[in-house]
């Protein structure tokens, strides 16, 4: 496999500790944590934030008050400079309301809090993987555990048994333990396509591609409705612990929304790969103006994002050597896949495509992702024409 370069990516996998490791990785990130917090407010006392000044304040006294050994006392300062940036950057975007709000003013000078359970890095000094186990060695304020056990996916466990890891977080989650390790991974070189798998991307269907596949969204719409009346009931009641709840599920469906788009997004990209094609989709920029809907979609719209769906195809798609290109959307679902004549007319109804010149009846979206992909053969031929943008060559 040809290589054109290394792309950083973050693999997940779901640690399976004993209920004696488990307790002593929860007491590690409490100390993290609590540590974190301390560091926030001595970082606002002395209005000092730059991780390495920050050090010679707290660094030999949250390494003596928690059991932080240096790796960690360190990790812990980064930890906190890193989210005073994040969060000087959002003021500057204005993500906390206009200067001299109430909000902005509380963002502003009140110091950072970490909740008990907030992500905490770990290096190669402090973690280390042993694939063939399947285990990790992990540092605790209770010492190193060895043989913590993990599992993920086929792909997770191969990148990182076969990519080096760099930084990795531990991570706390409904009740479950997860590393999130940072891997580089050589990207390969895209193949020559014989054709593409046009890919339409809508509501009712989440996908439907030209192979006639529909990816299906009705599951995903049923939930997200559930979801929606469930968001509708705790707004209402507007109390402290309903807003936590609240903020609990919104995280949950996004979670639940992502899985669903990277196994599509999966089985597409597999697919083409499979059948040495590419992958054409339509160029994302902007759908949410173009796209007019009917006011109960409209709800789905907001809570689900196409963006998402075309980034996952995009990353995939790169990561497996599957070529993708982006072809303008307009008339895609007016035009006849067979004959090419555009009518509004040929759509009688939300569902079917019935050419009003050739006659040819079609799935309305499967119609759409045959022009995609035609659209995507055109695209590609203009980028990769041989010699069209050299006249020097002979
Ligand atoms: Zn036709």
């Amino acid at each position: 496999m040809a290589t054109v370069g290394r792309v950083k990516l973050v693999v997940q996998v779901k640690l399976l500790p004993t209920p004696a490791q488990a307790t002593a990785l929860d007491a590690t990130l409490r100390a993290c944590n609590t540590a974190a917090s301390e560091v926030a407010a001595t970082t606002r006392e002395t209005g000092c934030y730059r991780n390495y000044d920050l050090r010679k304040h707290v660094y030999t006294r949250i390494k003596a008050d928690y059991g932080l050994g240096a790796q960690a006392a360190q990790h812990v300062i980064k930890k906190v400079a890193d989210a005073y940036t994040t969060v000087k950057a959002n003021l500057k975007a204005g993500r906390y309301g206009k200067p001299g709000s109430k909000r902005r003013r509380k963002v502003e000078t009140d110091p950072i809090r970490f909740g008990w359970n907030a992500a905490q890095p770990y290096d190669a000094r402090m973690l280390s993987w042993q694939p063939d186990a399947r285990t990790v060695s992990i540092w605790t304020t209770a010492g190193r555990l060895k043989n913590v056990a993990y599992i993920g996916s086929a792909d997770q466990l191969k990148t990182v048994a076969t990519s080096k890891v760099g930084e990795s977080d531990l991570v706390h989650r409904d009740g479950k333990w997860f590393l999130y390790a940072s891997v580089e991974v050589a990207e390969p070189q895209p193949f020559d396509p014989a054709g593409f798998l046009g890919v339409d991307m809508g509501i009712a269907n989440i996908a439907y591609d030209s192979d006639g596949t529909r990816h299906a969204g009705d599951r995903l719409n049923g939930y997200r409705r559930r979801q929606q009346r469930l968001r509708k009931r705790l707004q209402a009641k507007g109390t402290k612990s309903a807003r936590r709840l609240l903020a609990r599920r919104t995280k949950k469906e996004a979670r639940h929304a992502a899985d669903v788009n990277h196994r599509i997004a999966k089985t597409i990209v597999t697919e083409a790969a499979r059948t040495g094609r590419g992958i054409a989709v339509e160029d994302l920029t902007g759908i949410r103006e173009r796209v007019r809907l009917r006011k109960p979609q409209r709800v789905t719209l907001h809570s689900w994002s196409f963006h998402q769906l075309g980034a996952f195809l995009a990353y995939k798609a790169r990561r497996t050597g599957v070529p993708l290109v982006e072809v303008d959307p307009r008339h895609t679902s007016q035009t006849c896949h067979r004959c090419g004549h555009r009518d509004k007319r040929n759509r009688p109804c939300q569902e079917t495509f019935h050419c009003r010149s050739c006659g040819v009846v079609a799935h309305a979206d499967h119609n759409a992702a045959l022009n995609i992909a035609h659209r995507g053969v055109e695209g590609w031929g203009a980028v990769n024409r041989p010699h069209a943008a050299s006249p020097c060559t002979q």
